[in-house]
């Protein structure tokens, strides 16, 4: 499977524009503002990303040495059964950070790790899908916002990539660059989507912190390392929707520096 960008650098018009690094492709990138502010948000981002990753990771792995009262599964059904949730089951998944709430089948799915140890990061991420559970629920506006517009989402982001290709082609034919603009506003879908996930994560990680504190589960210097972890974890989402507003400018520059070309 091919990515966007060797898709664009395969067939899109003036490759050199896209991911080629050669003088030219750089040179004419630095004619426009528009790219060039693009790529200096892309690599930022890069690198707030990494940042963000390791950082998560190190705190995950230090509070997973950190021992709870309970273990993930017991933490989730405690939360739940409070919560006066009786119709959602705790299961075990295989794989690492693959912990999920599922709202189709009322499952909340928890890596193997999570699901048997009890530590702090277990007790935190367990507790933070019950968040979704909960906000599932009580019909929480956010997360339904996001639940419906999902279809749009995954149509968006497909048809985007052929439309924007097209209206690259279109911009090189005759200058027209109203498709490409539409294959834009089709991947800006994927962007709203991941602004949209925010207040869903933040508030998750906000009702699993209150539970855990009125639950006596987690206390103290306890709530607060599980406060450090679902904080890091929220920010791995902030890191991406910054990155696909990054992505956009980018797009966006490529349009222009092609129609100020046909000029
Ligand atoms: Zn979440």
């Amino acid at each position: 499977m091919m990515s966007f960008l060797q898709v664009l650098a395969q067939w899109g018009p003036d490759a050199s524009e896209v991911n080629d690094l050669s003088m030219r492709g750089f040179s004419s990138a630095m004619e426009n503002p528009t790219t060039m502010l693009g790529i200096i948000l892309l690599v930022v981002m890069g690198l707030l990303g990494t940042v963000v990753q390791k950082r998560l990771m190190s705190v995950m792995s230090k509070y997973s040495q950190v021992e709870a009262p309970v273990s993930g599964a017991e933490t989730a059904r405690r939360m739940l059964e409070q919560n006066g949730i009786h119709d959602v089951r705790v299961v075990s998944t295989k794989g690492k950070l693959t912990d999920h709430y599922n709202p189709a089948d009322k499952t909340v799915n928890l890596s193997e790790v999570v699901y048997k140890c009890n530590t702090i990061t277990a007790m935190a991420v367990a507790a933070h899908e019950c968040g979704h559970a909960v906000q599932h629920a009580t019909a929480y506006p956010w997360l339904r916002l996001r639940s419906s517009i999902v279809p749009m989402v995954n149509i968006g982001s497909r048809l985007g990539q052929v439309v924007f290709i097209a209206g690259l082609a279109m911009v090189g034919a005759n200058g027209n660059t109203t498709v490409a603009w539409v294959g834009l506003a089709l991947f800006a879908c994927t962007s709203i989507f991941a602004f949209i996930t925010l207040p869903v994560e933040f508030n998750a990680s906000r009702r699993a912190l209150k539970w855990l504190e009125e639950s006596g589960l987690a206390d103290g210097a306890m709530h607060d390392q599980a406060q450090t972890a679902l904080k890091w974890a929220a920010m791995t989402y902030v890191s991406a929707a910054l990155s696909s507003l990054a992505q956009l400018v980018y797009y966006a520059g490529i349009i222009l520096s092609r129609a100020a070309k046909r000029r």
